[in-house]
C-alpha cells in the first residue's frame, strides 16, 4: 500500500492515495445512490472526475462520464439515454436544461464533508457495470458501452504485459479523461501500480512541454495530432526529453513521419488500435517494432483475440482486407438499452464486429486500413481512404487531409480529397496529384482534389466522414 504517496497532482497541488481513498468514500457514501444507478460527470480533466469515478464503482453504481465538448442537446440525448440520477458538475460547468439531480462544483466540497471517511464494503462482483462510456459518435448516435469492473482489469493486465509501469511512474493525464484511452490506458494502471497522475484540463503545447521538465513526466498518452503539436513547437529542439519512459498513441492511424521525427530524438512510440467497446485495447505494437512494423497498429493484445473476416465471412489471408473483430475479457457486456444494435455487433461467443477494416501482413501484424463505412469502391476496386490520406499526409504542404468517395457514372466512385494546405504552403492541387503518381496504385489517386480551409470533426476532434460527404460529396464535373 502506498498512502503516503502522491496520487494525483492537479494545478500543483498534490493529493496523496489516502487522500483520494478518503474522499472517495466520503463521495460514495454522500452521494446515496445505489447498485447499477448511473452517475453522470460533466467536465475536463479534474480531480472530482476521477473521484466520482472510484465513487460510483465502489458502491457497485455506475459512472457515466459526459464529453464537456457537446452541445446542450447533445448532452441532453446522453443524460436522458442513460437515466442518470445524479449528474455531477465539474468546475465551470452549468447543469441548465439538464435533467436529474445536480451536484454543482460549489457543492461539491460540502457534500463530501457531510459523507463518512469509513470504508465501505459493498461487495462489487468483478462483472458488474461500472462505466457507460458513450462512443465518439462518428458514425451516428453515441452508444452507450456497458463496461464491467472486469472489462476495466483486464485491458489494464492487456496493457502491462506490453508497458512494464513501475510503481514510480509520472503519468501526465491531458487526453480526456471522458475518453476510453485516457480513462482507462492511463489514469487506471498508473494508480493501479501506485504512480502520481497529473491530471491537466486539456491539452496544451506549452503546459505539456513545462510539466515534462518541471514534473520528469515518465508517461504520456496522446492521440497522432497531440503528439504532431508537439514537434512543430519552437520549443520542441531544445526541450528536455530526458524523463520520458513510455509514449503511447492510438485513437487513430499514427503517421510514419511523426513515428520517426520521434524516433529521431529516441523516443519510441508505443501503438495501439481499439475502441470504446473494447475497454479499449484489441491491437498493440510495442516499441521493438515501432519502425520496421511502421503503419501497423501491432498484434492482438494478450489476453485478447482478433481476428478478420473477408465480405464473405472467410477468414482474410494475409495481404487481404477483412473486418476486425475483438473477443476477450475486455469487451463490453453491450450497449446500454440498445439489444438490436447489441446484437448487431456482438456474438453469442463473444466475437465484436469493430466496424474497421484491417490487413495483416505474413507476421500477423495488422495495419487499420479503413472504417468499412468509408471504403471507396471504385471500378469494383476498393480504395482505403486511410491510406490514401497518409501518403498525402506525407507531403509537407498538407497540414490536414481527408478522401471521401463522390458518384463517377464510369467508375460508380472515384475518391475527392480534401486538404488543408500548410499555412505557407504555395501549392496547387495538380501538384499534390502529381505527387501520388508512384506512391499508390493509379486507381488509387483521387479524380479530384480541392483546397478546403477546414474538415469539419466533431467533439472529440475527430473527423465526421459523413458530414464532409454531404458538404463535398455532390458536385461533379
Ligand atoms: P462511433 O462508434 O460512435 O462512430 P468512434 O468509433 O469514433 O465513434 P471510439 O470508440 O472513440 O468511437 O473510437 C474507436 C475507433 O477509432 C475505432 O473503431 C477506429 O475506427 C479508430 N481507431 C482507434 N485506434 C486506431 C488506430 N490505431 N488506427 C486507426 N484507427 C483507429
Ligand atoms: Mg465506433
Amino acid at each position: 500500500m502506498t498512502p503516503d504517496r502522491v496520487a494525483m497532482t492537479y494545478r500543483g497541488h498534490d493529493r496523496t492515495y489516502r487522500e483520494l481513498s478518503e474522499r472517495t468514500y466520503r463521495l460514495a457514501s454522500a452521494l446515496g445512490v445505489g447498485r447499477g444507478e448511473r452517475v453522470a460527470f460533466l467536465g475536463v480533466n479534474q480531480p472530482a472526475l476521477v473521484e466520482t469515478f472510484f465513487a460510483a464503482g465502489l458502491v457497485g453504481a455506475v459512472f457515466v462520464p459526459l464529453n464537456a465538448r457537446l452541445a446542450r442537446p447533445e448532452l441532453r440525448f446522453i443524460l436522458e439515454d442513460a437515466q442518470a440520477s445524479v449528474l455531477v458538475l465539474g468546475e465551470e460547468q452549468d447543469g441548465e436544461g439538464l435533467p436529474g439531480r445536480h451536484v454543482t462544483a460549489a457543492a461539491y466540497e460540502v457534500l463530501l464533508a457531510s459523507g463518512s471517511p469509513e470504508p465501505i464494503d459493498e461487495p462489487v462482483r468483478q462483472d458488474d457495470v461500472c462505466l457507460i462510456m458513450y462512443t465518439s459518435g462518428t458514425t451516428g448516435r453515441p452508444k452507450g458501452a456497458m463496461l464491467t469492473h472486469a472489462n476495466l482489469t483486464w485491458n489494464t493486465f492487456n496493457l502491462l504485459v506490453d508497458v512494464p509501469l513501475a510503481h514510480d511512474e509520472v503519468t501526465l493525464v491531458s487526453a480526456p479523461l471522458f475518453h476510453i484511452a485516457a480513462l482507462a490506458q492511463t489514469l487506471v494502471p498508473t494508480v493501479l501500480k501506485g504512480g502520481r497522475v497529473i491530471l491537466e484540463p486539456s491539452f496544451d503545447v506549452e503546459r505539456t512541454f513545462d510539466l515534462i521538465e518541471a514534473e520528469r513526466v515518465t508517461v504520456m498518452f496522446g492521440v497522432p495530432s497531440m503528439f504532431g503539436f508537439l514537434t512543430r513547437s519552437p520549443r520542441w529542439a531544445g526541450a528536455d526529453l530526458s524523463s520520458l519512459r513510455h509514449l503511447l498513441c492510438g485513437g487513430a492511424p499514427v503517421p510514419e513521419p511523426l513515428i520517426r521525427t520521434y524516433q529521431e530524438r529516441g523516443l519510441t512510440f508505443l501503438q495501439g488500435y481499439g475502441m470504446t467497446e473494447t475497454a479499449p485495447g484489441a491491437l498493440f505494437l510495442g516499441a521493438e517494432h515501432s519502425i520496421d512494423k511502421a503503419g501497423s497498429a501491432g498484434v492482438p493484445c494478450f489476453f485478447s483475440d482478433v481476428r478478420l473476416v473477408a465480405p464473405d465471412g472467410s477468414p482474410a489471408g494475409p495481404g487481404e482486407p477483412g473486418e476486425v473483430y475483438v473477443q476477450g475479457p475486455n469487451v463490453m457486456t453491450g450497449y446500454w438499452r440498445r439489444p438490436e444494435e447489441t446484437a448487431k455487433v456482438l456474438s453469442a461467443d463473444g466475437w465484436f464486429r469493430s466496424g474497421d477494416v484491417g490487413v495483416a501482413d505474413e507476421d500477423g501484424y495488422v495495419r487499420i486500413s479503413d472504417r468499412l463505412k468509408d471504403v471507396i469502391i471504385s471500378g469494383g476496386e476498393n480504395i482505403y481512404p486511410a491510406e490514401v490520406e497518409s501518403v498525402l499526409f506525407g507531403h509537407d504542404a498538407v497540414a490536414e487531409c481527408a478522401v471521401i468517395g463522390v458518384p463517377d457514372d464510369t467508375w460508380g466512385e472515384v475518391g475527392k480529397a480534401l486538404v488543408v494546405p500548410a499555412p505557407d504552403a504555395a501549392i496547387e492541387p495538380d501538384e499534390l496529384l502529381a505527387y501520388l503518381d508512384g506512391r499508390l496504385a493509379r486507381f488509387k489517386i483521387p479524380k479530384y482534389l480541392e483546397f478546403v480551409s477546414e474538415l469539419p470533426k466533431n467533439a472529440a476532434g475527430k473527423l465526421l466522414k459523413a458530414h464532409l460527404r454531404q458538404l463535398y460529396g455532390h458536385n461533379l464535373d
